[in-house]
């Protein structure tokens, strides 16, 4: 397995208390995969990256257990230096904003190619060449002419290029991608998606992609791990989550989506707001919003991914069953 997350947890101590940010979530992901990481905001989706990236702002957040193993070795018992070294050589992320990720003031060609003045010691012509060569792998037109152009003299779409490019530069074997595409018009971003895709097939990478829209990640994932309060609360191959969803949060994100194969469906928003994790609802997170919630909900957490729903899937729900037999 190329990244195998287990039972990870972080907390992030705050002025009001300890927040308890990701909560024991497993997930894995193989070379040539794409999982995607679905949730709301806050429901521990970035924070889980970053902690895998070794990015987390720290303090406040702070790894409090679990394992995170690449290629077989637990990145959390390694020196800084050495996961400074596997971050730059290895893993890759790619942001939601790419014109602060990007420096302002250099150009974009320089920026591509001091990835390998510094990490291959490329001669400032040869870097040059392969900038180029990278903008025109990611299609920005007229590379060649627009290598000295700064990030702003892009559009949005072509600079989530840049991002790509930027992060592919090193060949790693593993990308993040944080919601790559939610800045972005709909036809601009199923063309940025549908070219991480084409890139991550023919890289034979890993790739880890995170969203709130479960719309975006249908054509380009193979599973789906549904992130709610900190937790994983389903994990499916994505087929099988979109066709029967087996745990209500679930069936609410996919609910609140149009779809082509339910035209004339009325679309719901799931009710409520996410929780604040300084306060998590006991029992079952989700029951306050939920609409099969029951009294055992209120008081009793749902184990947490512990049954088998069906091959390569599993639910954090006491109900289940009812839910993906609707
Ligand atoms: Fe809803 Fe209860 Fe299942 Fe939680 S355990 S998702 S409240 S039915």
């Amino acid at each position: 397995m190329l990244l195998d997350v287990r039972d990870l947890r972080v907390e992030f101590r705050t002025r009001d208390g300890v927040v308890g940010a990701v909560n024991g979530v497993s997930y894995a992901v193989d070379a040539g995969e794409t999982l995607a990481v679905l949730g709301e905001s806050g429901s521990g989706k970035s924070v889980t990256a970053q902690a895998v990236m070794g990015i987390l702002d720290s303090p406040p957040g702070r790894v409090t257990g679990g394992e995170i193993r690449f290629k077989d070795r637990d990145l959390l018992t390694l020196d800084r230096e050495e996961r400074r070294r596997i971050r730059g050589e290895k893993m890759a992320m790619i942001f939601q904003d790419a014109l602060s990720a990007l420096n302002p003031v250099l150009s974009v060609g320089y920026q591509l190619g001091e990835m390998f003045r510094v990490h291959r010691g490329m001669s400032r012509k040869d870097a040059r060449a392969k900038a180029i060569e990278l903008m025109e792998r990611v299609r920005i037109p007229a590379a060649r002419e627009r290598v000295d152009d700064f990030p702003h003299q892009f559009s949005g779409g072509m600079r989530q290029r840049i991002m790509i490019a930027m992060a592919l530069a090193l060949e790693p074997e593993l990308i993040i991608a944080d919601e790559p595409t939610t800045a972005l018009d709909v036809t601009v971003q199923a063309q940025v998606m549908d070219l991480l895709a084409e890139l991550q097939r023919e890289y034979r990478m890993g790739l880890i992609l995170i969203t709130h829209d479960l719309g975006v990640v249908a054509d380009v994932a193979d599973r789906i791990a549904v992130m709610y309060a900190g937790r994983i609360v389903e994990h499916a191959p994505v087929r099988g989550l979109y066709a029967r969803p087996a745990h209500p949060y679930t069936r609410g994100l996919l609910d609140s989506i149009p779809r082509l194969d339910q035209k004339g469906k009325e679309l719901l928003a799931i009710k409520g707001m996410p929780p604040n994790l300084l306060h998590v609802p006991a029992g079952c997170p989700f029951h306050p919003r939920c609409p099969r919630a029951r009294d055992v909900c209120r008081h009793d957490p749902p184990p947490p991914l512990y049954e088998e729903v069906g091959p390569g899937r599993s639910s954090a729900c006491h109900f289940w069953k009812e839910t993906i037999g609707e």
